[in-house]
């Protein structure tokens, strides 16, 4: 199957220059959204990955499934105020001014092999803070999984040492 297929490129959206890739129509297709995520679970599995974290939301979206399918458990990443225990937090740049991404502080047990879920990498903010949060708990990032990389944003570098994997590329 070709994912590429099931991904919608929508212009200017959601301001003018920025082409919005929707992974929507790759989810509202049974075949296509267990495909990418099969592709995940089997990266997961050749990682002898522990426990899979996904920033808000759509790391939830793929997250979850590769979660599930693994039998292990999935630690979300969410923006400030919205998890209700203890957490940690990370500030991480945006192309204008700052935002703030936190983890349950128990949600990861030192030692524990991570994959990190994504929908995309774009700049690589988002991921780069993802880390950052779980090597705060001592976790250790086996990997960064996404659906899709946007490699003229360079996103990459932001994972230097890290193993990566992304199902396509624009
Ligand atoms: P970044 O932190 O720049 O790597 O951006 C990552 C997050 O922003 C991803 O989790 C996406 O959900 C979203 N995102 C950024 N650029 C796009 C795009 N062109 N199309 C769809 N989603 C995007």
């Amino acid at each position: 199957m070709n994912l590429k297929d099931y991904v919608t490129v929508v212009p200017d959206y959601p301001k003018e220059g920025i082409t919005f890739k929707d992974i929507t129509t790759i989810m509202d297709n049974g075949k296509a959204y267990k495909h990418a995520t099969d592709e995940i679970v089997k990266y997961a599995k050749e990682l002898d990955t522990d426990i899979i974290v996904g920033p808000e939301a759509r790391g939830f979206i793929i997250g979850c499934p590769v979660a599930y399918a693994l039998e292990i458990g999935f630690a979300p990443v969410r923006k400030p105020g919205k998890l209700p225990r203890e957490t940690v937090s990370v500030d991480y740049d945006l192309e204008y001014g700052q935002d703030t991404l936190t983890i349950h502080k128990d949600a990861i047990k030192p030692g524990q092999r991570v994959l990190i879920v994504d929908d995309l990498l774009a700049t690589g903010g988002t991921i780069g803070a993802t880390i950052a949060l779980v090597e705060k708990l001592g976790g250790i990032v086996v990997g960064c999984a996404f659906i899709i990389e946007l490699s003229y944003l360079n996103g990459r570098d932001k994972l230097k040492g890290y193993d990566m994997r992304a199902l396509i590329t624009y």
